[in-house]
């Protein structure tokens, strides 16, 4: 069995800056498993079977990718994989400040445990769920920057459709 990394988020809904990363991953890495995040505090738009779903559907013609989901610590989650590794996009500055002290915060925890970041490729640096998300609701104009299950499923919870 090759080297896995788990890549861990809320994935509110998958976008294409997500996927930028994913692909990336899959050329230095032999295998990627997306971790979708329950985090019952966290309100989120879809529900966590919904967001799996439509990552599902985005990467079925990617080989070496698997879709999970997880509850409770990501730490623990992934000590009870066969990796140590957990992989982290990074777009501008402001992502540095928090994926630092979350990288901190999980080595702490478990210091077994190392996290990667990649860059963003400059075609996502603006691309985010919430930002999408809010542009969606006002009825604007988001594919290119979602999967098409994305972007059908965001245009339909606003009405758009
Ligand atoms: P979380 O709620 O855990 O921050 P997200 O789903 O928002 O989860 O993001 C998961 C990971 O993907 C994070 O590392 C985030 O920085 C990264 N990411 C999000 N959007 C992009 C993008 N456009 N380009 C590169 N990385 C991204």
């Amino acid at each position: 069995m090759g080297k896995m990394v788990i890549y861990p988020g809320s994935f509110d809904p998958i976008t294409n800056g997500h996927l930028s990363i994913l692909r990336r991953a899959l050329t230095i890495f032999d295998s990627v498993t997306i971790a979708v995040a329950s985090n019952p505090i966290k309100k989120t738009l879809f529900t966590l079977q919904e967001r799996v779903e439509m990552i599902r559907e985005s990467v079925k013609n990617d080989d070496n990718v698997s879709v999970e989901s997880f509850t409770g610590l990501l730490v623990d989650y992934v000590g009870s994989k066969k990796t140590n590794i957990i992989l982290r996009g990074l777009r501008a500055l402001s992502d540095f400040e928090y994926e630092f002290q979350l990288s901190l915060m999980n080595r702490k925890l478990n210091r077994n445990i190392q996290t990667i970041f990649l860059m963003t490729d400059y075609k996502w640096f603006y691309t985010s769920s919430t930002i999408i998300k809010e542009a969606a609701s006002l009825g604007g104009a988001i594919n290119g920057l979602v999967p098409e299950i994305v972007c059908t499923k965001l245009k339909e919870r606003f009405g758009f459709q």
